[in-house]
């Protein structure tokens, strides 16, 4: 599987390090299933923050290390429950999910504007995430915003295009708050996306102030 639309090089530092924000991490998670470029490159940053850590110098072992370790061997020893099944695909009205929403609590579709519906996602590791799912009808423009900070949007299915190519299954836009674009959806059907912000969503237009107050703003 490829994509054509990547998260950039400082997202991917970002997320390598532990330091991306909960729902933008969940958008990157969601395209590396889909990603091995990225995915490799994320490696390789965690492959080169362990080096650096070692260059660090050796941190003293504490006083318990021998007898964690041989109690952490024990209890693998010990364990013999079965493997887990697999588990059910996560969807939503047939909609296939990412994997990297397992565990978040994904409302119901709201209508928000004609052939346009969203779902707020909670997150549960973090309740101030900003993370949503829109599902915007064929020939349709996605809610014209604009937002304060980075906007992350993973596309789960569908297609849209906007003056950046065309975004399908897989692929992430990433747009800092001076990017001005206005996605319109494929004309061959639907297009599902999740959306994450950094920081705050600022809508424009009638649909703009319909969103609003969903937001919290
Ligand atoms: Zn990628």
């Amino acid at each position: 599987m490829t994509a054509n639309h990547h998260p950039t090089e400082e997202t991917l530092m970002r997320f390598a390090a532990g330091t991306l924000a909960a729902a933008p991490a969940i958008v990157v998670e969601a395209h590396i299933a889909h990603c091995t470029t990225c995915r490799a490159r994320i490696g390789e940053y965690q492959a080169l923050g362990g080096a650096l850590l070692e260059d660090a110098g050796p941190t003293p072992l504490s006083a318990t290390a021998l007898s964690d370790v041989l109690a952490l061997i024990e209890t693998d020893e010990e364990d013999s429950t079965p493997a887990p099944r697999p588990l059910a695909p996560l969807e939503i009205e047939g909609i296939r999910l990412p994997e990297a929403l397992r565990g978040c609590d994904i409302g119901r579709w709201r209508w928000i504007g004609p052939g346009m519906k969203m779902s707020r996602v909670a997150v549960p590791h973090d309740p101030d995430a900003n993370l949503i799912l829109l599902k915007v009808g064929p020939g349709r423009a996605l809610p014209d915003h604009g937002h304060v900070g980075t906007e992350f949007t993973y596309i789960v299915s569908g297609s849209y295009t906007d003056r950046f190519g065309t975004f399908r299954l897989g692929d992430v836009a990433e747009m800092d708050e001076d990017v001005e674009h206005q996605p319109i959806v494929d004309k061959d059907g639907e297009c599902v996306c999740l959306a994450a912000m950094e920081g705050k969503m600022r809508f424009k237009g009638m649909i703009g102030r319909m969103l609003q107050p969903i937001f919290g703003i």
